[in-house]
């Protein structure tokens, strides 16, 4: 069994097994190589509750307790659930916490190029556009003995027109983060992991529960 040496198992509060609360296809990817080598039993939430979380918080914060707290509840395992987003300075920080929502067409699906293509026309409707843009996202783990932690990462950088790129989810295609040329769906994921939001938020995590 390939449990950590740098702080999992302690953050974890002895587990060795996590139940992640999200369905998000995508995050479940990035999720499972970023925990590869530190965890050995990794389980979606939907093993053991399959209804609907209501993401009711303020906060990317409050949304990753929430889930966290019902898959905890669900599984008696230790638990984590991001919440994450992206922020488009023009648009006073829009999508943001609805960075979901605003993929959903009318019959309810979700479409991310129905998502970026909006973005494109409300960054239209303004004079100047500045470019700047962010993903964050929000870590909740709650331990196996019940304690919680939440943490959060950001990746900064630029919105960029026309969306480039096939790898990656979500708003990837129109996201060059600070310092690089391509955009997130263009760079091999392995490139993403090294430098993105989740991967910040589960190194923060990583190191404040491995001091404690
Ligand atoms: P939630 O955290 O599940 O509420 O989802 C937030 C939304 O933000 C996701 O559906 C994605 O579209 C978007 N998002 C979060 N992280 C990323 C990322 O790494 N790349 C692209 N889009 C992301």
């Amino acid at each position: 069994m390939a449990i950590n040496t740098k702080g999992w198992f302690f953050a974890t509060g002895g587990a060795s097994h996590i139940v992640l609360a999200t369905k998000n296809k995508g995050k479940l990817k990035e999720i499972a190589v970023l925990l590869r080598k530190r965890i050995s039993e990794l389980r979606p939430l939907s093993d053991f509750n399959s209804a609907e979380i209501e993401e009711t918080g303020a906060s990317y914060r409050e949304n990753a307790l929430i889930k966290a707290r019902v898959a905890f509840q669900s599984s008696g395992w230790a638990s984590l659930a991001d919440d994450s987003g992206f922020e488009v300075a023009a648009l006073g920080g829009q999508p943001g916490l609805n960075s979901a929502r605003w993929a959903e067409k009318e019959d309810g699906k979700r479409d991310f190029a129905y998502a970026i293509a909006r973005i494109e026309k409300e960054l239209e409707k303004k004079v100047v556009i500045e470019t700047d843009a962010k993903f964050v996202c929000a870590l909740a783990l709650v331990r196996c003995d019940g304690e919680e932690r939440v943490v959060q990462g950001e990746v900064r950088g630029k919105v960029v027109f026309p969306p480039r790129g096939t790898n990656g989810f979500g708003y990837d295609p129109i996201f060059v983060a600070e310092s690089e040329k391509i955009t997130f769906a263009e760079m091999d994921p392995s490139a993403k992991e090294r430098i993105s939001h989740r991967a910040k938020a589960f190194k923060t995590l990583c190191d404040k529960c491995f001091t404690q």
